[in-house]
């Protein structure tokens, strides 16, 4: 008798005490987003304009992250600035942070999306693939948030990981960038345990995405999948919010993303299967 209002109660708090998301929450904050020249990167930079936030983007292709701060300065972006170059190289990482610090003098927001590329193929025993793709989509995150740290400390800020479900369960074909992916998680999940004990308020925030309809996305893994991928613009909406919420991870698409997630630990073999059964293998040729 006593559990039904018992879990009304709960229930009531749990969303009572849930805060909403609202686009002013980002109006004048200082935003870093790597890998913004393409993809969902630069939806973020697009949304993050048009909430009046300050962006400094980056890439490698100097031409296009040009068009995308014009973009960005059009749609209402208290700022826009962007800085060009491999994330191979941990000099750039740094100086794209301390470019922050000349041009704001602090930072709300960093947002680690950038990946190299990588094949979408039975591994081939490539070790420096690894290796390089280890240094652009794990440790450049690193590299950026050591150094951005100090002025996250100042703000109170958030740092967003864009991660994938290959970061969080086995999926065949991307066993490198599968491996950069689970480093992510563990880095950051065990740096937010010590920023808790130590009562720093920065948030971290994984964001585990499904498919999503990119070019690279289409290009590189359409052939195998069995459903289209989810929106670009919605995905990058979603990532924004979860950070401005500073919820601890995001799962998008949230049922394609967390049932899975939710069997991993119970019935690791029975996911497995599923998994592989939701791929066209057939399509995948060994090269
Ligand atoms: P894109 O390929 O569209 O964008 C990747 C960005 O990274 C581009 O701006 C690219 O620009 C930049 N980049 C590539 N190589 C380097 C490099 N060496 N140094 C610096 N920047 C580089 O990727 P998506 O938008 O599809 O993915 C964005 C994020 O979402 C990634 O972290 C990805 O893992 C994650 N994700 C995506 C999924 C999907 O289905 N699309 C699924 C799950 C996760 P340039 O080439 O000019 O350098």
């Amino acid at each position: 008798k006593i559990l039904v209002p018992f879990v009304g109660l709960v229930l009531a708090f749990y969303f009572y005490s849930k805060e909403d998301f609202k686009p002013e929450m980002l109006k004048g904050k200082r935003v870093i987003v790597t890998g913004a020249s393409t993809g969902i990167g630069e939806q973020m930079a697009y949304h993050l304009a048009r909430m009046g936030a300050h962006v400094l983007i980056t890439a490698r292709t100097e031409a296009k992250l040009q068009k995308v701060v014009s973009q960005c300065l059009g749609l209402g972006a208290a700022s826009a600035h962007y800085m060009n170059g491999s994330m191979e190289d941990m000099a750039l990482a740094e100086d794209v942070v301390k470019e922050a610090k000349r041009l704001w003098g602090g930072l709300d927001m960093l947002i680690l999306n950038h990946i190299g590329y990588t094949y979408f193929n039975y591994f081939d025993g490539d070790i420096e693939h690894i290796r390089k793709l280890l240094e652009i989509n794990f440790l450049s995150y690193v590299a950026m948030t050591v150094s951005a740290l100090p002025m996250l400390k100042e703000s109170g800020g958030s740092i967003l990981v864009v991660s994938s479900t290959a970061g969080k369960i086995g999926i065949p074909f991307v066993a490198p960038y599968s491996a950069t992916k689970f480093a992510l998680d563990g880095f950051f999940s065990s740096l937010r345990q010590e920023l808790i004990i130590e009562n720093i308020s920065v948030s971290i925030t994984l964001c585990i995405l499904g498919h999503i309809a990119t070019e690279t996305a289409e290009k590189t893994i359409s052939h195998v999948m069995q459903k289209p991928g989810a929106p670009k613009e919605e995905c990058a909406l979603e990532i924004i919010k979860s950070g401005a919420l500073r919820k601890r991870e995001l799962y998008y698409p949230y049922t394609t993303v967390r049932i899975p997630l939710l069997i991993r630990d119970w019935a690791p073999d029975f996911l497995d299967s599923l998994t592989r059964n939701r791929l066209n293998v057939e399509n995948v040729k060994r090269s």
